[in-house]
C-alpha cells in the first residue's frame, strides 16, 4: 500500500467531503520505481479554503500557491490544490496561480512526465504523459514542448540535470537539445533556487554523468564558479553529500572558502565544513598528517580529503585503512576520554577553577596524545604534579 498512514486518511477525508484527492509528484515517481518515497505531496480540488474547512489542525504555506499543510495524528502533508500556471514574464516565476477542478490540468503544469504520475487511492495510476513508459526506458522527457516548457521555468533545465544525478535516466533527445538552446536563460534564476537543485545533484549517485551534462549542455557557462575545465573535478564524483560537492568545487577552482559560500550563499554548518576541508587539504601540500591531525579529524572527512589529493595533485593519497589505523591507534579520540577531570585537578592542587584549568587540560591532552603519560588516573597525577605543575 501507498503513503503512510495519516497521508491516506487525508486522502480519504477529502475525498469523503467530495473532492477529489490523490499522490503526485516525487513520491509517485519513485514508488513506482520501488524506492522509498522522500516527502509524500497531495494534490486535490478543493480550494485552500475547503482544505482548511476539512481539517481541524492546518498551516497556510502560501494559499496563493494553493499549498495547505495538514497536520493529521502528528504527521505534516503538504495538499496543493489543483493549479495551472499563468503567463512566465521572466522565466523564472508564473505571474499567477490559478486554480483549477481538472487534476489533468494540475499534472500538465507539472516539469517531466516521470514528475506528473497521480496515484489515487484506490491504486489507479493516472498518467496523462505516458510517465510510466519514460520510468521504464529511463527516459526524462519534459511535459509538452520542452523548450516552452524551459522558457517558462529555466529552473527545470537544473532539474532534469538534477534528476539525471539522482535516477541515473538520460535525457531525451528533444529535452536535451532544448536545454542546449535556452541553457543561457538560467541567469535569471535566484541562486537559492539553484542551489537547493545542487544540494540534491550533489547527492546523486549519478553526479559524473551530471557534471559532464552541465558541461555538455553548456549550462556550466551560466553557473558562478564553474570550472570550465571540469575533467579533474568529475573525477571527485559521486560525493557521499552535498557537503563533499561543495567543498570539491571549491577545490576544482581553487577558490577561497568565502567565494563559494558568497557566489551560492551556502549555510554556516557548509562554510565550516569547506574551512574545514580547506585546512587539511593545505596540510597535505607540506606533509602527511600527524597526530593532532588524526586525533582532531574525521575519519570521513580525511577519507575525502585524500580523495581531493588525488583529484587534484601530484602526491599520492593516504589509503583509508591506514588512515583508520592511525586513527584506532590514538590512546584517546577526544577531551572525554581522558581519565581525569577538571574537579580532580582543582581537589589535586587545591586551587580554584580559572584559566590555568583549561591549559592544564590541554598539556595532558597532549601528553596522553603523544604517550609521554598513559591515560590512567594516578599515572597523569603523577606526571601533572611532578612534572607539569613544577614547570609552572
Ligand atoms: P524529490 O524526491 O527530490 O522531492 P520531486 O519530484 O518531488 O523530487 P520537488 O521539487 O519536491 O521534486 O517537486 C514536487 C513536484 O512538483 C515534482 O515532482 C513536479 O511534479 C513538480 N515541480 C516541482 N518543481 C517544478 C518546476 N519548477 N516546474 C514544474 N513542475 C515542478
Ligand atoms: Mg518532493
Amino acid at each position: 500500500m501507498f503513503g503512510t498512514h495519516q497521508s491516506r486518511t487525508v486522502i480519504t477525508r477529502l475525498n469523503e467531503a467530495g473532492y477529489e484527492a490523490v499522490f503526485v509528484g516525487g513520491a509517485v515517481r519513485d514508488y513506482l520505481l520501488g524506492k522509498k518515497p522522500t516527502d509524500i505531496d497531495i494534490a486535490t480540488s478543493a480550494t485552500p479554503a475547503q482544505v482548511k474547512s476539512v481539517f481541524s489542525n492546518t498551516i497556510d504555506l502560501g494559499t496563493e500557491h494553493g499549498t495547505v499543510l495538514v497536520i493529521e495524528s502528528g504527521e505534516p502533508i503538504e495538499v496543493t490544490t489543483y493549479r495551472t500556471e499563468g503567463t512566465y514574464s521572466d522565466n523564472r516565476r508564473p505571474d499567477e496561480v490559478q486554480f483549477v477542478t481538472s487534476l489533468e490540468e494540475d499534472l500538465k503544469r507539472r516539469d517531466f512526465t516521470i514528475n506528473a504520475l497521480a496515484l489515487r487511492i484506490t491504486g489507479e495510476v493516472v498518467d496523462p504523459f505516458n510517465g510510466r513508459a519514460d520510468l521504464s526506458a529511463k527516459s526524462i522527457r519534459a511535459v509538452g514542448n520542452a523548450s516552452e516548457r524551459f522558457s517558462e521555468d529555466a529552473l527545470r533545465m537544473i532539474r532534469a540535470v538534477r534528476f539525471v544525478s539522482v535516477l541515473g535516466f538520460n535525457l531525451e533527445a528533444s529535452t536535451k537539445a532544448s536545454i542546449s538552446e535556452l541553457a543561457g536563460t538560467i541567469k535569471s534564476l535566484s541562486i537559492e533556487r539553484i542551489k537547493a537543485e545542487f544540494d540534491k545533484l550533489f547527492q546523486g549517485m549519478f553526479a559524473r554523468q551530471a557534471l559532464e551534462l552541465l558541461a555538455e549542455t553548456k549550462l556550466s557557462r551560466e553557473l558562478p564558479l564553474f570550472p570550465a575545465q571540469s575533467g579533474a573535478w568529475l573525477q571527485c564524483a559521486p560525493f557521499q553529500n552535498s557537503l563533499e560537492g561543495w567543498a570539491s568545487l571549491m577545490l576544482a577552482g581553487q577558490f577561497d572558502v568565502s567565494k563559494v559560500v558568497k557566489a551560492y550563499k551556502l549555510s554556516n554548518k557548509e562554510r565550516t565544513y569547506l574551512k574545514t576541508v580547506r585546512k587539511f587539504f593545505e596540510i597535505r601540500q607540506q606533509h602527511a598528517y600527524t597526530i593532532e591531525d588524526y586525533y582532531e579529524a574525521v575519519f570521513s572527512t580525511l577519507v575525502f580529503v585524500e580523495k581531493m589529493v588525488a583529484a587534484f595533485t601530484d602526491s599520492m593519497p593516504i589509503d583509508d585503512r591506514v588512515m583508520k589505523d592511525e586513527m584506532d591507534s590514538l590512546p584517546i579520540h577526544s577531551k572525554h576520554e581522558l581519565a581525569v577531570k577538571g574537579e580532580q585537578l582543582m581537589d589535586w592542587t587545591g586551587k580554584k577553577a580559572g584559566r590555568w584549568l583549561g591549559e592544564a587540560i590541554q598539556a595532558i591532552e597532549h601528553a596522553v596524545l603523544y604517550q609521554v603519560v598513559p591515560n590512567e588516573q594516578n599515572a597523569i597525577k603523577e606526571w601533572f604534579l611532578h612534572e607539569y605543575e613544577c614547570k609552572e
